[in-house]
Parts: C-alpha cells; sequence; structure tokens
C-alpha cells in the first residue's frame, strides 16, 4: 500500500513510479531487514531523473530521513554522509569547516547518492563528474548485508560502483574526498557566436575553472557564457568587458531567456563561497525552468564543434521545443558506466518544454545527428536511443553486468530501464 502520494511521481513530473509502497527508513538495520524480506526494491533519491532509473515495481525505499554526516577525516580529507543527503546540506557543513567538493550540478537540491548514480555532473576542464569524488561506499546488497566498496580495495571494483545506476544495491554511506574551502565569482556575458567555438573552443572553456554556455538555438549563438572563476584564476577578472566577442551582463540573469534571476547563484563577479556559485541555482528556490524535461548527450571534446554544428543544423526543429539548451565540459574518468569514462567530454544538454511526446518525437533526430559523434546519453535524462546503439559505448558494461550478478543475483535492484539497457540479451525469463 502506497504511503504519501508526493512520491507518486518525479520532480517533473513526467514519469509515474510503479511501486507498490514506499517507506523511510530510519536506520541501516530496517533497511537491511526491509531489502532481505522484499522481492524487488530500490532506492529512491530526490526524485530528480527524468526517466525509469529509480522506479520498481516492489517497494521504493526513500533514505530522506538518513542525511546526516557521519564523519569528517581531516588527516585524509575525506566526509562520509548518510546515503540520504543533499548537496545543499552537505556543502554548508563542509564550507563550515573549512572543506569544499571540487564541483557542483546545477542545483545543490540533488541527493549525493543519487547524483552519483547517475554521473551527475558540472562544468570545467579539469573537473570529473560528481561521482568520481567518491572514495567508498557502504551498500545494503540483495540478502540485505551490508558491505564497504573502497578504493583503498586496490581491485578497481569502486571504478565500477561509484556510477552504479541503483543497480548494486542500497548505498547508506558514501565517502567523498573533500578539497580546501575556496572562493570564487561567476560573471556572465551575452552573445557568443558558435562560430567563435571553431578555433575557439579550448580558450573559451578555459576562461575558468567552471564554464557554460546557454543558447536557446534562435540563432547560431549562445545567448549567455557563464565563468566560474577561482581566486587562483582570477575571481576579479569580472570588469573585463568582452569575451571572444561576448559583451558583459551587467544585471543578473537567468539561464531561460525572460526568466527572473532571483533563483540564480550569485553573479556580477562578486567573490564568495564555492557553494554559492558552482551550482546555478539556489537551494531555497525551484531550479531551472521549473516545469521542463531534459535530455542531454556527451561526445568527445574534439568532436565537440562539429557535434555542436550538426544540432545547429536542427535547431529551427529544437528551438519551438526548448527552453534552454546548457553546453559543459566534463573530464575523462575510469568509472565503468560514466558518459565521461576514457574520454574528455563536452554534454550538450536541453532543457526542454514539458511536452513529452514532441519531446519524444525530435530525440530520434537529434541522436541520429549526433550518432557519427559516439553520443552517449545521460542516464538520468530523457533519451530513445535502442540498447543496441548504446551498449557498445560502454567497454566496461560486461564488467559491471558481472559485478551486478555478484550483488544481485535475483535482479531484487532491477526494473524496466535496467533490464533493458544493463541486461539486453540476459534469459528474458529474468526480466521484470
Ligand atoms: C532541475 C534539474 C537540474 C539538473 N541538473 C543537472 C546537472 O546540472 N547535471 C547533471 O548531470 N544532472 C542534472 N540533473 C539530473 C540529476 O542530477 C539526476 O537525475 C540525479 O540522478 C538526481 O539525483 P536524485 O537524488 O534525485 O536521484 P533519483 O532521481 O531519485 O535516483 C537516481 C538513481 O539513483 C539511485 N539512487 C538514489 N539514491 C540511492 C541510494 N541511496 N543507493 C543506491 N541508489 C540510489 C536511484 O535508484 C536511481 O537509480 C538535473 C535534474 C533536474 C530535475
Amino acid at each position: 500500500m502506497r504511503k504519501d502520494p508526493t512520491y507518486d511521481r518525479n520532480w517533473a513530473g513526467n514519469y509515474e513510479y510503479r511501486a507498490s509502497e514506499i517507506v523511510f527508513p530510519e536506520s541501516v538495520e530496517e533497511i537491511q531487514e526491509r531489502v532481505a524480506r522484499s522481492r524487488r526494491v530500490k532506492a529512491l533519491g530526490s526524485r530528480h531523473s527524468f526517466n525509469g532509473i529509480a522506479d520498481t515495481d516492489g517497494t521504493m525505499l526513500s533514505l530522506e530521513r538518513l542525511d546526516r554526516v557521519v564523519a569528517l577525516d581531516r588527516t585524509n580529507g575525506r566526509v562520509k554522509v548518510e546515503g540520504g543527503i543533499r548537496y545543499g546540506e552537505l556543502c554548508a557543513y563542509l564550507d563550515e569547516r573549512g572543506y569544499a567538493l571540487p564541483n557542483l550540478a546545477s542545483l545543490p537540491h540533488i541527493t549525493v547518492a543519487g547524483a552519483c548514480a547517475t554521473a551527475t555532473h558540472g562544468s570545467g576542464d579539469l573537473n570529473g563528474n560528481l561521482a568520481t569524488s567518491v572514495h567508498a561506499l557502504d551498500i545494503v546488497t540483495a540478502d540485505g548485508e551490508k558491505i564497504a566498496i573502497s578504493r583503498d580495495d586496490g581491485d578497481g571494483t569502486l571504478a565500477g560502483a561509484a556510477v552504479g545506476l541503483g543497480c548494486l544495491g542500497i548505498v547508506t554511506a558514501i565517502t567523498l574526498n573533500v578539497i580546501p574551502a575556496f572562493r570564487m565569482s561567476q560573471t556572465v556575458y551575452e552573445g557568443l557566436p558558435l562560430a567563435a567555438l571553431e578555433d575557439g573552443l579550448d580558450a573559451v572553456f578555459s576562461a575558468g575553472y567552471s564554464v557554460s554556455l546557454f543558447t536557446d538555438w534562435r540563432e547560431a549563438s549562445f545567448n549567455q557564457v557563464w565563468i566560474k572563476r577561482t581566486e587562483t584564476d582570477g575571481a576579479h577578472r569580472w570588469d573585463e568587458p568582452s569575451f571572444h566577442g561576448a559583451t558583459r551582463a551587467t544585471a543578473r540573469k537567468h539561464p531561460v531567456p525572460g526568466l527572473s534571476a532571483d533563483p540564480c547563484s550569485e553573479q556580477l563577479g562578486i567573490v564568495g563561497k564555492w557553494y554559492e556559485r558552482l551550482p546555478h541555482f539556489r537551494l531555497n528556490f525551484t531550479p531551472s525552468a521549473g516545469e521542463e524535461l531534459q535530455s542531454e548527450y556527451f561526445v568527445p571534446r574534439a568532436a565537440a564543434y562539429d557535434a555542436l554544428c550538426a544540432i545547429e543544423r536542427l535547431r529551427t526543429r529544437i528551438a519551438p521545443l526548448l527552453y534552454v539548451s546548457e553546453i559543459r565540459t566534463v573530464a575523462a574518468d575510469e568509472l565503468w558506466m560514466s558518459p565521461s569514462y576514457g574520454r574528455d567530454s563536452v554534454g550538450i544538454h536541453f532543457t526542454w518544454n514539458p511536452d513529452q511526446e514532441a519531446v519524444s518525437g525530435l530525440l530520434p533526430l537529434i541522436e541520429e545527428a549526433l550518432e557519427p559523434y559516439r553520443a552517449r546519453p545521460h542516464w538520468a535524462k530523457l533519451f530513445v536511443m535502442p540498447p543496441d546503439k548504446l551498449r557498445p559505448h560502454y567497454a566496461r558494461l560486461p564488467d559491471f553486468e558481472r559485478l551486478v550478478a555478484r550483488l544481485d543475483p535475483d535482479g531484487k535492484f532491477r526494473n524496466g530501464y535496467t533490464v533493458r539497457y544493463l541486461t539486453e540479451g540476459a534469459d528474458p525469463g529474468r526480466r521484470d
């Protein structure tokens, strides 16, 4: 029996969960007991994914009551947190104690466990996705036992488990590597021509610690460039009036044209706390457009300009359905299921109007246009790429499947999404 209608759907409201019940455990022991006696079970984070990745036809376990910091290890520069904590709360805790995380997504509202599970990312040439900060995981596996997987094990399993796609069990705690707290500024420029990236892509994206380009694709140009600079890379250089042909904004901006900038993080070059500038949106406001869908594809950085030109050729089809498109860089990593596995990447993101039918009709065109560039979709957003096209993008997928089979031999954490993309070719009798 379902207990709370708030949890019937994801944040965007476009996906209705099939779970027969949702429960809110208050201890790891309770999670162990629930998992042990459930036929099918899945962890739910803050529900910010746009597809069925968090769904189950059994019991949903929300970890929102397990949202504390367990320990700050100053000696090794690590923090251990419970599986339900959100970045918003964690960042304030860390900053007060002189620490920071190297990067954040566009919003602080998401859970650490849910974000890392899907390789959620921010921007920055040298910044890996958020799961690259994971040092260790405590996971309740299918038999209800709690195991620990750590980089210190030295066997590489953590690289498989960090982007776990919810398939390995319930992550009850995560240990993240932290860095010293830092200060930074954010400056917005307006009107960067797409052509500026043909020879200038590296110069544009290396202009700050984290750089994002936004376009509504009404023109072959970017409406806005958001540059986040740390004090060491020139946070005070906010007064440069132009940037590769774009002009510095003199008022705060929302990435979606026409929306109030109130929900947005500090801008105008004002130097301050890292976690009040790395995300685009503030914790106590609705992030992004609010009512929306999202898709994103990662292409190798070297192919990014050509891939963007391929998208630009579709802009008259894209623009009518779009709030805004964001272009970010993500450093290569070694996490098996990361879309940036083995390659420096550029993420081409779309925030769509909430018209699922029209968006679903357009995605095949976008995926066809990006296919020559070996685009990998964001696991948590909308895509239509069939499994036989998606699976070859992941060289370590067979290793991941072996890890899933070891920790979840009977498919307790499996759902329709994971069966479709991660176990294609498996015994059909074992499907949902
Ligand atoms: C407005 C908005 C802005 C966004 N901005 C960005 C962005 O800047 N960059 C980006 O990359 N993505 C972005 N996303 C996507 C978002 O980061 C991902 O959907 C992320 O996975 C959401 O985390 P969540 O806590 O909501 O997890 P959920 O969506 O609830 O779950 C995601 C997955 O994590 C698993 N999971 C959750 N908790 C646990 C746990 N404790 N143990 C095991 N598995 C668990 C779930 O089972 C599921 O498989 C955005 C989404 C929205 C709605």
